[in-house]
């Protein structure tokens, strides 16, 4: 049985190849390259076929006038059903009363779970965050919402220290100065890709939802968006090296373009890259041409003896 990885990107997508502008066109990014033999997440790579991955470039608008949303674009890669169509706008970041309704109902990880599968949603959060939603001061984002709809746990700052989480930060150096967890371990990006392929080995799917690249997209400096690639490519890096690949597919998503156009501090229209890498890639990628498709792609791939 397949086991999928999945590495949510929020604001990725395809730019211009100009490393004035997009950080992807001049980031180092050694373990992106590699698994796309040479080439970079750009727009003019096109789809992208490397003996050990393929990249799809992946429609986010739907059909729906004006710039993808997060809440939107989440909503349709977890229920596999057109989000913006159905509420007639992009919408985010944070779902509304429709989007949420949409994740409480099937979603990848209803679906999964429904056939005793292991799952597991990585992301940790602290203490402050679950205090903030109880006292209704904080909404979780549409990721967090269908998790804890479909009755996944959310992993709290325990889980992270004891290598059962992974934090958006990825070095967990935020949640030391700035979250009030001074003990927290640190580790480098690439031993928190290696603490990914541990709980992907555990489970049947996990899915980490990192939002760092929206928000360097938003801040709109170039140092420091590939500051932000390049720990991301660390930890791709750690977590290819200790994946089975074989048995393995890690798939790289995201909702919208932001990041790869600095020009404009809002998220952009361009399509988002769909990288497949290991176990199945190239029958994975046959079914991907916009958001709607990534759900149903995981579910088959996971029952695929
Ligand atoms: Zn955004």
């Amino acid at each position: 049985m397949t086991k999928v990885a999945i590495v949510f990107l929020d604001g990725v997508g395809l730019g211009e190849d100009d490393p004035l502008v997009n950080p992807l066109a001049a980031a180092r990014l050694p373990a992106l390259m590699d698994a796309l033999d040479g080439r970079r997440l750009v727009a003019a790579s096109g789809r992208i076929d490397a003996p050990r991955a393929t990249m799809v470039p992946t429609d986010a608008g739907l059909g729906v006038k004006g710039r993808p949303q997060s809440a939107t674009g989440q909503a349709a890669l977890l229920t596999g059903r057109n989000a913006p169509k159905i509420l007639g706008e992009h919408y985010g970041p944070r779902p509304n009363a429709v989007l949420r309704s949409m994740l409480e109902g099937p979603t990848l990880f209803t679906r999964l779970l429904a056939e005793q599968r292991a799952v597991a949603f990585v992301n940790a959060y602290p203490q402050g965050y679950f205090d903030a939603v109880a006292r209704g001061k904080r909404l979780h984002g549409a990721i967090p919402h269908a998790a804890q709809a479909a009755g996944l746990r959310l992993r709290t700052a325990e889980d992270l220290a004891a290598g059962r989480a992974l934090s958006v930060d990825l070095t967990n150096a935020a949640w030391r100065s700035t979250m009030g967890y001074p003990d927290m371990p640190l580790w480098t990006p690439w031993e928190a890709g290696q603490v990914l392929a541990r709980l992907s080995s555990a489970h049947d799917l996990v899915f980490f939802d990192n939002w760092a690249t929206d928000v360097a997209g938003h801040g709109g400096n170039l140092a420091e968006s590939v500051r932000v690639m390049e720990e991301i490519d660390a930890f791709l890096g750690g977590l290819l090296a200790a994946v089975d690949l074989d048995a393995t597919l890690v798939a790289i998503i995201s909702d919208h373009g932001n990041i790869e156009d600095l020009r404009a501090k809002g998220h952009t229209e361009n399509l988002t890259p769909t990288l497949l890498i290991g176990a199945g890639h190239q029958r994975a990628a046959e079914a991907i041409s916009d958001l709607t498709h990534v759900m149903p792609m995981v579910l088959d791939v996971m029952r695929d003896a």
